[in-house]
């Protein structure tokens, strides 16, 4: 359009999504070059051409225009198109868009054979949300509120975002149609599918939205997602996984893609802001320098121990020291506390450098990272004195600590880090001995550990079972991972599982 401003066109054409305002209707077209907006006017507020709704192919003629920096047509006449000639634009439109939305041929930033395996799928998740924005369709970004999470998220947040600009879309429209959205949980809980659901539907209904592509980064491929993904199903929601827990097969009967280093011989190590690094530069070449050191920091964040945490620290070791790697991923931590349920967009790009300012990105992280080792050092002195020291049949050390009354509440570091980091310190005090520490509440426990091979879910089933009115659920990764339990069962559950714990074999 930008070559016409000024001429009158006719054109072939999808509609994506149809919005009434105050004034004209604005009609949101895909052809096979692109979208674009066209203003149809009868009256103030009333909505032109009734007969054309979402999804209609149409022809369209009227005059390219630009308004606020927006190019439109304003339409003289619309036509909806029926039988044939529906059927072969659409046909043709579909052509098109389907080779667009085929990612580049790029190479990774690192050798890796799991990441090499990964591929394929890595370019259908890439494929899909191009073709998502290509379309005008929303998008819906869900991920855990880590270190690691937060990078896999904002790294296709980049590539979304600025693929939207290329295609000449304003950022307010870039902001609407794509949502990044941290979830407390590693998992998409009904709290978060529920709110999803609920802003889609109206949006649906007021600007004429297509529904969402849903996309969960760093979460979404267990059993305990199931339930959100049920109710995703019922209104048709397609949903793609792009994750490094342990996966439950089960999934993938509710989604249409799923990237996991699992199902190719990989594990955790490999790990969502690594996976989400690479499929948002085969989203978008053109963010992949702007996002190299995100991998860094997701690596470092989950304390992978995958080979390709030491590449990608060397990727980038002129710019980032693995030390600044891990300042910046305490930093998003802290942050990420604070900001609570929100995306908190332009901290959190800050805090990852990506907008330029090196010496503002440096003093911020230098204060959040003060900020937060100061908050940890409180409750480490505070914690550890109460930590409660026992040996397990298997020769492990298991260490208790009740984080509901011998830590702060309602402040970072929230219960799951504080056990994290008590058991970092009590795993220097026992070099090369298998250690396991259980943080524990009224209702839950999370688990830390070293040298001991558990597999939390199995567990976490088990004792599901095994205890008669316990209430047990939970999950994690294999040996890291939390248990929830109700309040007046919590000693039998305790007892339950640091008996499974004690009987787990030792490195
Ligand atoms: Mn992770």
């Amino acid at each position: 359009l930008s070559s016409q401003v000024g001429r009158s066109v006719t054109l072939e054409a999808s509609v994506a999504q149809i919005k009434q305002t105050s004034g004209p209707t604005i009609f949101t077209l895909v052809d096979e070059s692109g979208s674009g907006n066209a203003a149809a006017f009868i009256e103030a507020g009333v909505r032109a051409y009734p007969e054309i709704e979402l999804g209609s192919t149409v022809m369209v003629s009227g005059e390219v225009m630009r308004r606020q920096n927006q190019l439109q047509i304003e339409v003289s006449s619309m036509e909806a198109l029926t039988g044939e000639d529906a059927q072969r634009v659409h046909d043709r439109i579909e052509t098109a868009l389907d080779a667009r939305a085929e990612p580049a041929d790029i190479p990774l930033l690192i050798e890796s054979d799991v990441l090499d395996r990964l591929r394929p799928a890595m370019r259908k998740v890439a494929k899909m949300i191009r073709r998502a924005v290509f379309e005008a369709q929303p998008i819906i970004l869900r991920h855990h509120a880590d270190a690691d999470g937060i990078s896999a998220a904002v790294a296709v947040e980049q590539a979304v975002i600025s693929l939207m600009r290329q295609e000449g879309d304003d950022l307010d429209t870039a902001y609407y149609l794509f949502k990044r959205s941290p979830s407390k949980a590693p998992f998409y809980e009904i709290e978060d599918i529920t709110r999803d659901l609920d802003f889609a539907l109206k949006d649906h209904e007021r600007f004429g939205q297509k529904m969402p592509l849903i996309v969960l980064m760093d979460n979404g491929s267990t059993e305990e997602d199931l339930p959100s993904m049920k109710m995703a199903q019922i209104y048709s929601l397609p949903m793609i996984v792009v994750d490094h827990h342990h996966p439950d097969a089960i999934v993938d009967d509710y989604v249409i893609a799923h990237v996991n280093p699992y199902h190719v011989g990989g594990d955790f190590g490999v790990t969502a802001g690594m996976l989400g690094t690479e499929v948002a530069r085969l989203i978008n070449p053109e963010v992949s320098d702007a996002i190299r050191h995100l991998p860094a920091v997701a690596g470092v964040g989950d304390r992978s121990e995958a080979p390709e945490r030491q590449r990608y620290l060397d990727l980038i070791a002129e710019d980032y020291s693995e030390q600044e790697c891990k300042d910046i991923a305490l930093a998003l931590d802290y942050e990420q506390f604070w900001l609570r349920f929100n995306d908190g967009r332009e901290l959190i790009k800050d805090i990852l450098n990506l907008k330029g300012n090196r010496d503002l990105h440096k003093n911020l992280i230098g204060l959040l990272v003060e900020s937060a080792n100061a908050a940890i050092e409180e409750q480490m002195a505070a914690s550890m004195p109460h930590v409660v020291e026992e040996r397990l049949p298997n020769g492990a050390y298991l260490f208790r600590i009740d984080v509901e009354i011998f830590a702060h509440r309602f402040t970072f570091p929230p219960p799951g880090k504080t056990s994290g980091e008590i058991h970092d310190r009590l795993c220097r005090q026992h070099p090369g001995e298998p250690v396991v520490t259980l943080g524990f509440g009224p209702d839950f426990a999370v688990l830390r550990s070293r040298g001991v091979l558990m597999n939390i879910p199995r567990m976490v089933r088990e004792l599901h079972d095994e205890i008669t009115g316990g209430g047990i659920s939970g999950g994690g990764h294999l040996v890291v991972g939390s248990i929830k339990f109700v309040e007046g069962m919590r000693e039998a559950s305790l007892n339950g599982l640091i008996e499974k714990i004690g009987q787990a074999p030792v490195e």
